[in-house]
């Protein structure tokens, strides 16, 4: 069973890297923040209530990612494992996929943590501002999606060193690189306690 969690600051590759994971192990890779550009894009409801804080790079209220998250974790195509990209990145969130996992007599097994410093993701956002035109990569956006990760998704890393499931992998390199690293980590048993 694979059931894993990729975290890591804005522009630390936690995408590439998780599509490349979710092949690699054939589990569905799941990320909120594209879930909300795809309704943003369809202009769903939920789209239209999740536009702004995006725009703005702030997080949605738990209530709602919460709900995406238990919605999508319903479903069939992940009753042998997932891998959640940029899910859970609150204390509260954190509680919430707790629960949802119990209820489903579940367990994570992996957390990986892409480390990378600041200045290097900072550069990458600004390069991906110009490729891919995304409305969150303005440099002020920039500047508040690292603040608001250093202040709200950190912290969460203790809780998961606590339970001995992080795996911190070092995200400087060719993308490559890393995703051998992050395949390295993840073949290496939890150890939970
Ligand atoms: P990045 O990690 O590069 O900021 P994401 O695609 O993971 O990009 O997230 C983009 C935006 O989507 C976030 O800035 C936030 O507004 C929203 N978002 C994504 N996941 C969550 C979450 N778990 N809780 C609250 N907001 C979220």
């Amino acid at each position: 069973m694979t059931r894993l969690l990729i975290m890591g600051p804005p522009g630390a590759g936690k995408g590439t890297q998780a599509e490349l994971v979710a092949k690699r192990f054939a589990v569905p890779a799941i990320s909120t923040g594209d879930i909300f550009r795809s309704n943003i894009a369809d202009q769903t409801e939920l789209g239209r209530e999740v536009k702004s804080y995006l725009d703005s790079g702030r997080y949605v209220p738990d209530e709602l990612t919460n709900e995406v998250v238990r919605d999508r974790l319903s479903q069939a195509d992940v009753a042998d494992g997932f891998l959640l990209d940029g899910y859970p990145r609150t204390l509260s969130q954190v509680d919430f996929l707790d629960k949802v996992l119990a209820e489903q007599g579940h367990e994570l097994d992996h957390v990986i943590v892409l480390d990378v410093d600041v200045d290097e993701v900072v550069k990458r956002l600004h390069q991906r501002a110009i490729q891919e035109g995304r409305s969150d990569d303005s440099p002020e956006v920039i500047r508040e999606r690292q603040e608001v990760y250093l202040q709200q998704t950190a912290p969460l890393i203790a809780v998961y060193r606590d339970r001995g499931l992080v795996f911190e992998v070092d995200g400087l390199g060719s993308v490559e690189e890393v995703q051998q690293r992050v395949a390295d980590a993840i073949a290496q048993p939890p150890q939970p306690h």
